[in-house]
């Protein structure tokens, strides 16, 4: 009797202790189970920049990943513009703001001050407790989280937005992981943002802000390309300023260089969004017109050889009229149907229009002796 005692005490000891090493068990499990799923957040975050390093793209697959696995209420993703004065939202879901939106930063504005200037998390645990609501949002109850993007310390390049459509629906844990998660997604978009202000600059002419020569040569290929496969026109505007030369010398090289800049504008304002601007050398320009044919291209070139003459390149301290252009067309296919046959009817165009008195547009077909 004494012994069964005994064995009994000793067996629900070692049951207690069986549940306790249970309990340690499962809650390991759970942590393990969260670490899996944290390591496999972060893996997709990675992928998307090992996919791509196109920014937009980046943005998209992000995007995708957050839906996937947080389909809240709202979403969004808020960019710093590059001088840092305004915010864009680069990708949203649910009741979030129209993707593209630009919001200026106010300095006092306190809850943008907290994110931006400070760098700070954000957590608004019931909106209706705020007056007024932040700019970033169109919940108008419910809790909403925001985690700053940081590089550095000091350096943020935008900041993510969760909405829950209930107050107080945050956990600290849920916090934390989303931190974590958002410092890597910082990392990975900051990588694409460098790579594309790169690539952008190695695109972009200094003075004039548009395309450069190298652009062209890669965009002109492609271009062609595309319009063989699809049998579609594709037409060549070398533009060229008439006696630049004469204008730096007069009025200075300074004064060219505004000429310059403000010429590229006014191409820029004449032309649709599918044309292409590049600047080609030094007062010459090259303007690829994607679908359009000789004869109407024609006409594009007399639009802005006409604007050009009107425009007041002096601001308003000079007669108008003083600066003018002179333009060369050629068209694919009907001139050529390799890119630098039509690019050399150009050019020999523009070369009959100067020798024609400048000041005029010449199509390649009116060419007879190439
Ligand atoms: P044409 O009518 O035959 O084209 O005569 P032009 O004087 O325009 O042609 P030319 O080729 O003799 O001279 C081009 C001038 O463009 C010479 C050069 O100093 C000037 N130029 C080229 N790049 C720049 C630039 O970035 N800034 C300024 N201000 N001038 C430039
Ligand atoms: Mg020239
Ligand atoms: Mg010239």
């Amino acid at each position: 009797m004494a012994d069964s005692v005994i064995t009994d005490v000793d067996g629900e000891t070692e049951l207690q202790s069986l549940r306790y090493r249970c309990a340690d068990l499962v809650a390991a499990n759970r942590e393990l189970h969260k670490q899996q799923q944290e390591l496999q957040w972060l893996l997709q975050i990675n992928r998307c920049l090992s996919n791509t390093l196109d920014k937009n793209e980046t943005i998209d697959s992000l995007k995708e990943f957050f839906f996937t696995n947080f389909a809240w209420a709202e979403f969004s993703l808020l960019l710093k513009s590059q001088l840092g004065e305004k915010l864009r939202i680069a990708a949203t879901f649910g009741s979030g703001l129209k993707t593209g939106k630009q919001l200026t930063l106010n300095h006092s504005d306190p809850l943008f001050n907290h994110i931006i200037a400070h760098n700070q998390p954000l957590y608004i645990r019931d909106l209706q407790t705020v007056d007024p609501l932040p700019r970033f949002t169109q919940l108008q109850s419910g809790s909403l989280l925001c985690l700053p993007l940081s590089v550095a310390e000091d350096q943020m390049i935008g900041f993510v937005a969760f909405g829950k459509e209930t107050r107080e629906n945050f956990s600290l844990d849920e916090i934390e992981r989303l931190r974590l998660l958002c410092g890597h997604v910082a990392i990975v978009l900051h990588k694409t943002m460098l790579y594309q202000n790169t690539k952008d600059l190695a695109y972009t002419d200094e003075l004039t802000a548009i395309f450069n020569r190298r652009y062209f040569n890669q965009c002109y290929e492609r271009e062609i390309g595309r319009a063989k496969r699809y049998q579609r026109a594709l037409s060549v505007l070398m533009i060229d300023i008439d006696h630049f030369k004469k204008l730096n010398d007069t009025q200075g090289h300074l004064h060219g260089d505004r000429v310059l800049k403000q010429m590229a504008q006014l191409f820029d304002d004449n032309i649709r969004k599918a044309d292409i601007l590049s600047r080609y050398g030094g007062e010459e320009f090259v303007i690829l017109l994607p679908e359009i044919r000789a004869k109407e291209a024609v006409t594009v070139a007399e639009k802005l050889r006409k604007r050009v003459k009107s425009q007041n390149f002096n601001k308003g301290t000079g007669p108008a009229g003083g600066v003018t252009i002179s333009i060369g067309v050629a068209a694919f296919p009907e001139n050529g149907v390799m890119a630098e046959e039509v690019l050399h009817k150009a050019d020999l165009a523009l070369y009959a229009a100067k020798q024609g008195g400048r000041n005029r547009v010449v199509v390649a077909n009116s060419l007879t002796n190439d």
